[in-house]
């Protein structure tokens, strides 16, 4: 593929947009979708990502680069990357989107597409189905506990948590 393909390295999106990898019907297939229908209002804001708790603790996701990739029809990165697995479907950013984009449908719409395609094999599927229930058990006896004024294991939790990504415990 030649440089003179390339026709643009948008700030808000990391990659390079490459003409003959576009797929411009890509934003008609997933407003066919029922909650993909406000796709092209996207006018690029950010307020979805300013409210995203996944971009709150990992600031590579974000929601509005995913639209402008599905705007600028890069079907196969978007369908093919991991961040489409990472959302928590809390319709926080649907809330406060101005044109009312309905980013969590969509995310849902690019997961059945994926399925679909076989972009992720059943069993990786049912792992990330896995952790999501893990998540939701540990939350749920973490606030339990907090609630009963018990603070310790919340503390050791999030230690633990920092130090297996690196960060300052
Ligand atoms: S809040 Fe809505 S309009 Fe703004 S970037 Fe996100 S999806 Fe687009
Ligand atoms: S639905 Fe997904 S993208 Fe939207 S705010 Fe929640 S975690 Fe973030």
């Amino acid at each position: 593929m030649g440089e003179s393909n390339v026709v643009s390295k948008d700030t808000s999106a990391t990659e390079e947009v490459v003409v003959g990898e576009l797929n411009l019907g890509f934003r008609d297939e997933i407003a066919r979708h029922p909650g993909g229908e406000n796709v092209r209002r996207c006018f690029a804001c950010g307020t979805c990502a300013a409210g995203c708790p996944i971009t709150e603790v990992d600031p590579e996701y974000d929601c509005r680069r995913i639209i402008r990739q599905i705007l600028f029809g890069m079907r196969d990165e978007v369908l093919s990357s991991p961040v489409i697995w990472e959302c928590l479907v809390c319709y926080r950013c649907y809330v406060r989107c101005p044109q009312k984009v309905n980013f969590t449908d969509i995310m849902r719409v690019l997961r059945y597409l994926a399925v679909k395609e076989k972009r992720v094999s059943p069993e990786t599927f049912e792992r990330i189905a896995r952790a999501g229930r893990v998540a939701n058990c540990v939350q749920r006896d973490l606030v339990k506990q907090v609630m009963k004024g018990e603070t310790a294991a919340l503390e050791e939790f999030e230690s633990k948590a920092r130090q297996a990504v690196g960060a300052e415990a």
